[in-house]
């Protein structure tokens, strides 16, 4: 199994490195012929607007967009903004993989990167018994401000969704590829696994 990551822009490696401990191989991906090669793909934190601006230099939006529908898939922060079916604070483009409304730089200036403990929902409990409380770490994240009811919430953070999922798509807005922990990343894999 190879997963790819889209390696135009933004926090690539460490996802890298994380797939690299899980014994699993990884691609960057950059243009539309690589997605053939790959089981699912991350779409990596960064800044959506540049991912967008050169996704459609590379002419791999139009792909990708066919991709994630039916692949797995997992967007972290700006990725998790590409994923959705509309974006706000300013708008822009996404792929409309998700029904959901996310709002960009949503925590606001003052305070535009922290770490807390995450609250695990029912999906994720049953994914993973292990105790050990899941740290998000939110960089000029953005927040689901409407989420579609056949969503599934697999984290919280003070009462708001923080990682979602539906069928082979997951968002997530913290970043799991900056923390010591890979069940988030393994979460991900078996995802990959389980569809042919
Ligand atoms: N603020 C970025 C955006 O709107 C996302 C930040 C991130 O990915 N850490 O695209």
């Amino acid at each position: 199994m190879k997963v790819g990551i889209l390696a135009l822009q933004g926090s690539v490696q460490p996802h890298e490195e994380k797939l690299k401990t899980l014994g699993v191989s990884s691609l960057q991906v950059r243009y539309p012929e690589q997605l053939t090669e790959i089981s699912g793909i991350i779409l990596p934190g960064g800044e959506s607007t540049s991912m967008i601006q050169l996704l459609k230099l590379n002419q791999v939006w139009n792909p990708l967009k066919e991709f994630v529908k039916t692949n797995p898939t997992w967007g972290i922060c700006a990725g998790s903004i590409l994923l959705a079916s509309r974006v706000t604070n300013p708008m822009q483009e996404c792929l409309e993989a998700l029904e959901i409304e996310i709002e960009r730089n949503s925590y606001g200036r003052q305070n535009e990167s922290f770490i807390d403990k995450l609250t695990p929902n029912e999906v994720w409990k049953s994914f993973c018994s292990k105790t050990d409380p899941i740290e998000g770490v939110f960089i000029r994240a953005p927040k689901f401000k409407k989420i579609q009811s056949d969503i599934q919430v697999l984290f919280e953070h003070r009462g708001e969704a923080v990682m979602i999922q539906k069928n082979q798509c997951l968002a997530s807005t913290f970043h799991p590829e900056l923390t010591d922990s890979t069940l988030i990343h393994q979460y991900f894999l078996n995802l990959c696994g389980q569809h042919h």
